[in-house]
C-alpha cells in the first residue's frame, strides 16, 4: 500500500505537476487538475480509515507523498498537506458528529471532496491557537463571524475546518473546531492571493459573516479545539511542512547538479562543475544538508509511529530545522547557479521563494524555538 501510494504520487508529479509548475507559479493559478489527479489516484483519503473508503496509511507514507509532490510543485504539496490535516480533524470528530461527517469522509476517500484548515485570524496573526472570533449560540448550533487571514485552497474546497472561541469559553485558548461546508451562506473569499512563494496555492483570506453551523458539524466538544490542534493537527502539520522542505531541497539539488554539468565555460572547454571546486563544495554542502533533513524526518516519523517522551520535542524541532534548511539549500542553489538562477532561467528561483513560506507558517520557526526553550526550562508554553 505504501509503495503503491508513493508510485502514484511520483506519476502525478511527473505527468501533471512538473509540466505546469512554472506557469502556475507565474500566474498564481491554483491547479484543479492536480487535485483531480490526486482524487482519482485515491490519495485524498490517504490516512482515512478503511471503513470510510480510505487507505488507512500512516505518517511515513504521508511524508513520502508530500516530499514527492513538493519536488515537482510545492504549491500543490501544500494544498495536499492542508487537506490531509483537515481530513484528520474531521475523522477525529466527537461521537455526536460521526453520523454527519461519515458521508463527507466517504466523499473525500472517493476523491470528490477537498478540505482545508481555516485557523489563522487577522486579530491573533500567527498565534493560531488563540482565535479572536467567538461562536455565538444559536439553538442547538452556533453562528460564527470571523476574519480568517490565510486559508490555503481558499475558494477551491468543498469544506473548511474552522476554529473559534467557544461561546462560553473563558481563556484565549478555549476554542472549538467546526466543519463548515464551503457553500454555507456568509462564507466568502476576501481577497486575492499574490504571495512571494507558494503562489499557486490560493492562500487567500476568507470572511465568515454570521455563518450558521449546526451542532452535528461541531467537531470537538466546547473548548476542546485547542487539544485537537495540538494532538491531531500539529504533529502532522510539522511533519508535512518538513516534507515539503525536503522536496524543495531535493529539487534544488537536482537542478543545481544539472546546471553544473551542462553550463559551459567554452573558452576553457569545461563545464562549470568541472571547472570550479568552490561550486562543487557548495553542491556537497547542499547534499549534506538535504540528507540531514531526510534523517530528521525519518526520526520524527519513528517518534510518531512509536510515541515516547521526546516526541513533542521532535515535532517542534523538525519543523524549525526544516524551515531553515530549505532556505539555506535553496539560497546556496541561487548563488551556485548565479545569473542563470537570478534571471529566472532555471526553476531554482521558484524553489527559493517557495522555501521561505515554511518558516513563516505557524507555528513559525521563532515560535517553535520559543516553545522548545520554554519546555527545556520547565516553563509553561501558553
Ligand atoms: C503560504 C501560506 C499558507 C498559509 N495557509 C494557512 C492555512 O491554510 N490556514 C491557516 O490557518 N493559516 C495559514 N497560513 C497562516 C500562517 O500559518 C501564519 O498564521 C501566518 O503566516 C503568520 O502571519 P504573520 O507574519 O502576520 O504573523 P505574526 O504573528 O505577525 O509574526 C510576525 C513575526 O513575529 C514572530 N513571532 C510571532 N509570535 C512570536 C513569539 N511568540 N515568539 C517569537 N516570535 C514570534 C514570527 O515568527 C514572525 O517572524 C498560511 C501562511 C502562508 C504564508
Amino acid at each position: 500500500m505504501h509503495d503503491a501510494a508513493i508510485s502514484r504520487a511520483r506519476e502525478i508529479a511527473s505527468r501533471v505537476l512538473m509540466p505546469s509548475a512554472g506557469q502556475n507559479d507565474k500566474a498564481a493559478r491554483f491547479s484543479t487538475e492536480a487535485v483531480e489527479s490526486l482524487g482519482e489516484a485515491g490519495l485524498l483519503g490517504l490516512m482515512l480509515p478503511l471503513e470510510v473508503g480510505g487507505t488507512g496509511l500512516g505518517p511515513r507514507t504521508f511524508a513520502g507523498v508530500i516530499a514527492m509532490l513538493a519536488e515537482a510543485d510545492a504549491s500543490v504539496a501544500m494544498v495536499y498537506l492542508m487537506h490531509v490535516l483537515a481530513t484528520a480533524a474531521i475523522a477525529s470528530a466527537r461521537a455526536s458528529a460521526a453520523a454527519s461527517v461519515t458521508p463527507i469522509l466517504r466523499e473525500i476517500s472517493a476523491g470528490r471532496h477537498l478540505s482545508t484548515l481555516a485557523f489563522s485570524e487577522a486579530g491573533s496573526r500567527s498565534h493560531f491557537w488563540a482565535p479572536v472570533s467567538r461562536a455565538q449560540r444559536n439553538g442547538n448550533g452556533v453562528h460564527i463571524s470571523a476574519k480568517k487571514s490565510w486559508v490555503t485552497s481558499a475558494g477551491h474546497v468543498q469544506s473548511y475546518v474552522v476554529s473559534a472561541l467557544s461561546p462560553e469559553g473563558n481563556g484565549p485558548t478555549d476554542s472549538t473546531l467546526y466543519l463548515l461546508p464551503a457553500g454555507t451562506r456568509g462564507v466568502s473569499v476576501a481577497g486575492p492571493w499574490d504571495g512571494l512563494g507558494l503562489r499557486a496555492n490560493a492562500s487567500a483570506p476568507i470572511t465568515l459573516d454570521d455563518c450558521e453551523v449546526p451542532s452535528h458539524f461541531q467537531l470537538t466538544d466546547d473548548g476542546a479545539g485547542f487539544t485537537a490542534m495540538l494532538n491531531v493537527v500539529l504533529p502532522l502539520f510539522n511533519l508535512g511542512t518538513a516534507a515539503v522542505a525536503l522536496g524543495l531541497c531535493r529539487a534544488a539539488l537536482s537542478a543545481t547538479t544539472s546546471h553544473l554539468k551542462t553550463a559551459k565555460f567554452e573558452h576553457l572547454g569545461q563545464s562549470l562543475g568541472e571547472s570550479l571546486p568552490t561550486l562543487r563544495a557548495q553542491l556537497a554542502t547542499m547534499q549534506i544538508e538535504t540528507d540531514g533533513l531526510a534523517a530528521r524526518i525519518d526520526d520524527l516519523i519513528e517518534h510518531l509511529e512509536k510515541p515516547r517522551e521526546t516526541t513533542m520535542l521532535r515535532v517542534l524541532g523538525t519543523k524549525a530545522a526544516a524551515g531553515d534548511l530549505a532556505i539555506s539549500v535553496t539560497s546556496t542553489a541561487m548563488r551556485v547557479c548565479g545569473g542563470a538562477a537570478f534571471s529566472k532561467h532555471l526553476s531554482i528561483e521558484r524553489l527559493f521563494r517557495d522555501a521561505h513560506a515554511g518558516a513563516v507558517m505557524a507555528p513559525t520557526g521563532d515560535v517553535l524555538r520559543e516553545f522548545i526553550g520554554k519546555s527545556l526550562l520547565g516553563m509553561s508554553l501558553f
